[in-house]
């Protein structure tokens, strides 16, 4: 099976709507001028969905959310639900990440509920999981994986896990500047893939996209990109300028 790739920009709480508009249109022309046999998601804030989604517009390039809740409407202030982001255009969306799971008590059984929703939404979930720095050093990081992964995908059918996509991101390396090692990302990027094949059939595991996420940057993405069980990334910091994301989704050029 050859899984196409996706490079996923996760813009965080960046960008006021005209600099996100900015920077959707230097990626935008920038995949324009050189394009890229591989997906591009581009997940900026909620208030700039609308707008980025303009400037998206028949272009290949997919928007994303960052999170959402279950529910298709309801009384749950402050929170955006499944159909809203299918109305901006949305056809992706963040599950579990971990900035939500440490700061926003987010749980591996919301994100399973929001991975049911998606589904039913025609959103495509991309799904986080991965360890701390504690459970790494008390070597734990494949019990704690499992768990996640067997938890957020228990409510899909093997056919939506073929569709859906997982990013391994170890907590320890995200945003530090410390990102994992091509062999430590992939021996737990095939680990899940294993898992999978075990709760989902081979077909559904084989189908699975990976993606590893933790400080990639333009000079460390294509000693990733060789495993092979890591079929592109979730870009936080080095995605949020034009230039370094677009070196990133370029990563083969030669
Ligand atoms: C992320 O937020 O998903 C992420 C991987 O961030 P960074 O690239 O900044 O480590």
């Amino acid at each position: 099976m050859t899984r196409r790739y996706l490079m996923a920009g996760n813009w965080k709480m960046y960008k006021t709507v005209t600099e996100a508009v900015a920077l959707a249109r230097g990626i935008r022309a920038g995949l324009e001028a050189n394009p890229p046999d591989l997906d591009v998601v581009l997940a900026p804030p909620f208030t700039a969905l609308h707008a980025v989604g303009e400037v998206l517009r028949g272009s290949r390039i997919a928007l994303g959310a960052q999170n959402m809740h279950w529910e298709r409407e309801g009384a749950f202030t402050g929170e955006i639900s499944p159909l809203m982001l299918r109305d901006l255009g949305c056809t992706y969306v963040i599950l579990g990440h971990s900035e939500r799971r440490q700061l926003f008590g987010a749980t591996d059984e919301g994100a399973s509920r929001k991975a049911r929703a998606a589904m039913d939404h025609g959103l495509t979930p991309l799904i986080c999981v991965g360890e701390t720095l504690s459970e790494r050093e008390s070597n734990r990081t494949l019990e704690v994986v499992e768990l996640q992964v067997a938890k957020v995908l228990r409510q899909l059918t093997p056919d939506e896990v073929a569709v859906s996509v997982v990013s391994y991101e170890p907590v320890w390396a995200i945003g530090t500047g410390h990102a994992a090692t091509p062999l430590q990302a992939q021996q737990v990027q095939n680990f899940i893939r294993k898992q999978v094949a075990l709760s989902h059939g081979d077909a559904a595991a084989d189908a699975l996209r990976i993606l590893y996420g933790g400080s990639v940057k333009p000079d460390n993405i294509e000693a990733l990109m060789e495993q092979g069980d890591i079929d592109g990334a979730l870009v936080g910091g080095a995605c949020l300028k034009a230039d370094s994301f677009l070196k990133i989704v370029h990563y083969d050029a030669a």
